[in-house]
């Protein structure tokens, strides 16, 4: 189904008013500190957040979610804390090389790259080693507060259905299509996306969505899909 033109888009500002009456506050993201929100967007990749949190709770043990201490441990041992997230020699390498980066462009100060521009930042992220447009953007909204709106397969699955977005609609499409539609308040961003996953996992399933539950049901464009 076609997307919408974006000027019919003030409906991504109603589907949030829906969703936040319907869940309230999501209290995302959960980390103790922007550190260890950085560090669980890399471990949370390819994985559920049970398995990352797992492995963030090791890290913890381990005295190393800071990033002096992660960056002198050993590859070898970092990488045997973070094995419960999967993927873990390749998540231990993508880890080092972004603390590698911020101690080559901010002397290893989380806040002054904070204070980057966001779309300076956004780039530099970018090119790091394993650092993708989802992990980069959650990063920078929920570890840095930079306006950014993360987009997941939760995201683009609610969006598909309700005819809001192309299967095939590219990652920063999407992205921007969030941001002109909404104030650009790192907040709303925030709720927003926990709320979207909320949905996604809970009511708009890939097997079946549970649409006679769902506070988007009013939105549909068409009746609801069976359950599967
Ligand atoms: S569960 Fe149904 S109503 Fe809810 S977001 Fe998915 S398709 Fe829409």
């Amino acid at each position: 189904m076609p997307a919408k033109p974006a000027e019919s888009l003030p409906v991504l500002l109603e589907y949030y008013d829906a969703l936040f009456q319907a869940h309230g506050e999501q209290h995302w993201w959960p980390g103790r500190t922007p550190f260890e929100v950085i560090v669980g967007a890399i471990l949370v990749q390819n994985t559920n957040w049970e398995n990352a949190a797992r492995a963030i709770a090791n890290l913890r043990r381990a005295e190393l979610l800071t990033p002096p201490a992660m960056e002198k441990v050993p590859r070898a041992k970092l990488a045997r804390l973070i094995r419960p997230s999967g993927y873990f020699r390749q998540k231990a390498r993508k880890l080092h090389e972004l603390l590698a980066f911020l101690r080559r462009e901010y002397r290893g100060s989380l806040a002054a790259m904070f204070r980057t521009p966001t779309a300076q930042l956004r780039e530099q992220l970018l090119c790091v080693h394993g650092i993708g447009p989802e992990t980069a953007d959650s990063i920078l909204l929920y570890a840095g507060k930079h306006p950014v709106f993360v987009v997941d397969a939760y995201t683009r699955r609610i969006l598909n259905r309700h005819g809001l977005a192309h299967e095939k609609e590219s990652y920063e499409e999407i992205r921007a299509r969030f941001e002109k539609s909404l104030p650009t308040d790192p907040a709303l961003f925030n709720e927003y996306h926990a709320l979207l996953v909320r949905t996604g996992k809970h009511y708009c399933r890939s097997r079946g969505a549970l649409c006679s539950d769902c506070a988007l049901r009013r939105y549909l464009p068409r009746p609801p899909e069976p359950i599967a």
